[in-house]
């Protein structure tokens, strides 16, 4: 079950209720440093509003935290001097996911950093690949 907003860990830092390294906040969004980072600078971006995954933002809080990513990717390699980021969104348990409040990680990289980034990738079998394609075009219909 999802994790209501008297006990979820992200509504209590953007309420103040508990302490965090807030860098950036406005009307739909904080961004914070996270408190266990793959590395210096590491920020997680939190929707104000209270939901479980990105599937459960509206189109309308989507865009603007959106429109936040480039800005604050932009500030992250001024300020950590890093070479490039990864950001992560991690939905669900089996992605990784371990706070029930949608947030966008920004992982600042760096040459050698051993963080690693590339998944076993697979192949299509057959017609597998269109498939696949003719179901998400009809999905989304
Ligand atoms: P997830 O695995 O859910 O995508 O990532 C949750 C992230 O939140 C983790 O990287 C974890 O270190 C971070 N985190 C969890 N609790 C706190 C906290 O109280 N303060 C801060 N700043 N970060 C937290
Ligand atoms: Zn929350």
């Amino acid at each position: 079950m999802a994790a209501q907003p008297s006990d979820c860990i992200f509504c209590k830092i953007i309420q103040r209720q508990i302490p965090a390294s807030i860098i950036f906040e406005d009307h739909c969004a904080v961004a914070i440093l996270d408190v266990n980072p793959l590395a210096s600078g590491h920020l997680l971006v939190i929707p104000k509003v209270h939901v479980n995954q990105l599937v459960d933002l509206s189109d309308s809080v989507a865009a603007d935290v959106g429109r936040l990513l480039p800005k604050l990717g932009r500030t992250l390699l001024k300020v950590t001097g890093a070479a490039g980021f990864n950001v992560l969104q991690n939905n669900g348990e089996v992605a990784g996911q371990v706070v029930n409040h949608v947030h966008f990680h920004l992982i600042p990289r760096r040459e050698g950093d051993s963080l690693g980034y590339r998944w076993q990738a697979g192949l299509y079998e057959d017609d597998q690949m269109r498939d696949t394609c003719e179901s998400f075009k009809q999905a989304l219909i």
